[in-house]
């Protein structure tokens, strides 16, 4: 009955051992490298935030009174006050683009644009 028993634990153990590392491959699927596509805003050629193109919402930039929105992985302009309002009409997704704000000195991009190829393979 003993040996019974530690066999059990044993595959117990198993099977927790490939919960936990299935369970660390979906994490790592999701959010780790390959997981995502990454766009960073600058503000006068600094790097001050960024943020995800898989999860949706609504950004704002305090620094300009700048707010973007992310949609589908497709980031577009939600309120600026620049007076040309040429970055409303300027889109960015996952395959690339800018949206570029002259008068607020802000810059859009996404930044794993050129890695996404190579980790096609992977999936
Ligand atoms: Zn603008």
């Amino acid at each position: 009955m003993k040996q019974n028993r530690l066999i059990r634990n044993d595959i117990i153990l198993a099977s927790l051992a490939v919960i936990i590392s299935l369970g660390v491959y979906f994490a790592l699927a999701f959010f780790g490298d390959g997981g995502g596509d990454i766009a960073s805003v600058e503000l006068d050629g600094k790097e001050i935030m960024t943020f995800s193109l898989d999860k949706d919402g609504v950004y704002m930039i305090e620094q300009c009174a700048y707010s973007f929105e992310v949609k589908d992985g497709c980031v577009s302009v939600v309120e600026t006050n620049c007076k040309d309002k040429v970055c409303t009409a300027m889109r960015l997704d996952r395959n690339g683009g800018e949206i570029i704000c002259l008068p607020n000195k802000l810059v859009i991009r996404c930044k794993t644009q050129k890695e996404t190829a190579v980790d096609v393979t992977a999936g």
